[in-house]
């Protein structure tokens, strides 16, 4: 392994494919900020109890991908593999839920971190965008995140992603459903892992991806017809908003998600260009965790969204973000002077909010005019002994190549009135 090499299942960021990450965290979280989400952040590690009780014990995040820790002090300690728990912690903490005002509107974005095996758009660091509505049940709410997500992926470009949705039932149908499908799973012929999730978290089993599995599950109950009336009438309300603001979407039996926690609506967006680690975000309602992490009740709707597929995806349709040249203008002294007025004038056109760069290092003009074309500046500005001489510098125009001479003292507004 080299010296330089990022651990495995991990990667850097790095300038310019680092760009996209920003501007897919800006698209994610720009339609949240206008829908009343406020920036949540919290620590990047938790006690391991709350994600053992808020995930759940029988999920594989906690059972097989999470990072424990014990600290010298003593603490059991997990870096976050998700973001709901922790969230829901710090509002309760916080009590966000007292303060009047339900539903608890919050955005989050960071680093999440699962033990898993790496693969195309699977790491073990990755990066998330989440939103989450706390403490009010009202389909409007599990709507309105679906199509802030359809929302944030369409300003993005993305055209080839599909939303797949279902109900999981509440505490009333659910269990009732759980059964019938346990007695169906243990007369299937699966291998012993299979068979104990069957056990502990049978729903999980519909979620497995080998054909061999998903053909003896053709006949599997459905948990549609197992929904009480509360179950399926929200759901109906869920859809008919969904339908009537434009946003399709597929209904997926199958769809039961990774986490313990989820109850009623549950939806995945899948991008169809990303292969087998197709899902690029996903989420639900969770009306029983605030409980499950020693809260009160608190229904609950939110949605994480990974930057990192979201990315891939992009790249997979070809999508060119529309991304901003990071300079606009170049300067490139020739010679000690000219290096001191030079510098002065990038550092009044930063003031003024442009973008502005500067040949460090004191090269010669063709190195410095290569890092000019480089930067993607529109304007070089270039001055030698002879330009201060006469009080001008250069102005070159990268696109038509055309250059003028321009006073010293106007340059700057010059620059500012040609990039309006
Ligand atoms: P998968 O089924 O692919 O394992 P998941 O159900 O575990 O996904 P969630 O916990 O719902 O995923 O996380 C939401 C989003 O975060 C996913 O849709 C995906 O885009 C992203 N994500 C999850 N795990 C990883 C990972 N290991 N590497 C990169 N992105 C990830
Ligand atoms: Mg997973």
């Amino acid at each position: 392994m080299s010296t330089f090499q990022a651990p495995k299942g991990t990667y850097d960021l790095t300038p310019p494919r680092s760009a996209m990450f920003l501007a897919v965290r800006e698209a994610i979280s720009a339609p949240l900020r206008d829908s009343g989400y406020g920036y949540i952040e919290t620590p990047g590690f938790e006690n391991v109890e709350l994600f053992a009780r808020g995930v759940g014990e029988s999920t594989d995040i906690v059972t097989k991908e999470m990072y424990t820790l014990t600290t010298k002090g003593g603490d059991q300690l997990a870096l976050r593999p998700e973001g709901t728990a922790s969230v829901l912690r710090a509002a309760l903490e916080a009590n966000l839920h007292k303060a009047g005002n339900l539903p608890v509107k919050l955005w989050y974005s960071g680093s999440y971190y699962r033990y898993e095996r790496p693969q195309a758009g699977r790491y073990r660091h990755f990066s998330q965008v989440g939103a989450e509505a706390i403490g009010t049940e009202d389909p409007a709410l599990d709507a309105e995140l679906i199509i802030l997500a359809d929302q944030a992926y369409r300003s993005l470009g993305l055209r080839q992603f599909r939303i797949l949705l279902n109900s999981l039932g509440d505490k009333e149908c659910r269990p009732v459903y759980r059964e019938t499908l346990q007695t169906f799973l243990r007369d299937l012929d699966l291998d012993e892992e299979t068979r104990r999730r069957i056990e502990i978290n049978p729903l999980r089993v519909l979620d497995d991806k080998r054909a061999d599995v998903q053909k003896q599950l053709t006949d599997a109950p459905k948990l549609r017809d197992y929904l009480c009336d509360a179950c399926q009438a929200y759901h109906e309300e869920v859809r008919a908003l969904l339908t009537a603001a434009g946003v399709a979407f597929e209904d997926d039996e199958k769809l039961v998600r990774g986490l313990d926690y989820y109850t009623r609506t549950t939806f995945e967006f899948v991008h169809d260009g990303l292969g087998s680690q197709s899902a690029v975000g996903g989420g639900g309602r969770y009306d029983g965790l605030s409980e499950m992490i020693g809260g009160p009740e608190l229904p609950s709707v939110g949605w994480a969204l990974g930057v990192d597929r979201t990315v891939l995806a992009l790249e997979a349709e070809g999508v060119e973000l529309d991304l901003p040249a990071t300079t606009s203008v170049y300067a490139v002294p020739l010679g000690e002077e000219a290096r001191r007025v030079l510098f002065g004038v990038v550092t009044e056109l930063r003031r003024a909010g442009i973008a502005a760069d500067f040949a460090f290092g004191g090269r010669g003009l063709k190195g410095a005019m290569k890092s000019a074309n480089r930067s993607g500046a529109r304007y070089t500005l270039v001055a030698g002994e002879r330009d201060l001489a006469e009080g001008v510098v250069q102005l070159k125009d990268m696109e038509s190549g055309e250059q003028s001479a321009v006073p010293l003292a106007e340059a700057a507004a010059e620059l500012a009135k040609r990039l309006g």
